[in-house]
């Protein structure tokens, strides 16, 4: 599992303590049964979480794309 890093802004939640930070799962998400970090889950700041889970029945590599776009 990834440290609490936002999948856009990359703001660290380690160096924010007051900002929350939430996983969001996307459509490509998969669970795996080892250590390390499951494909399509990511995570989002508070100011970003909203826009991501609104995007989740993307791929994760798509809802990115859009966020970034947009932003
Ligand atoms: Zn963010």
């Amino acid at each position: 599992m990834q440290p609490p890093i936002c999948s856009l802004c990359h703001r660290d939640q380690r160096e924010e303590p007051d900002l929350d930070f939430e996983t969001v799962r996307f459509s490509d998400y998969e669970p795996i049964d080892r250590p390390g970090h499951p494909e399509g889950l990511h995570w989002f700041c508070a100011t970003h979480l909203k826009a991501a889970q609104a995007l989740s029945d993307l791929t994760s590599a798509e809802a990115l794309r859009r966020l970034r776009e947009e932003s």
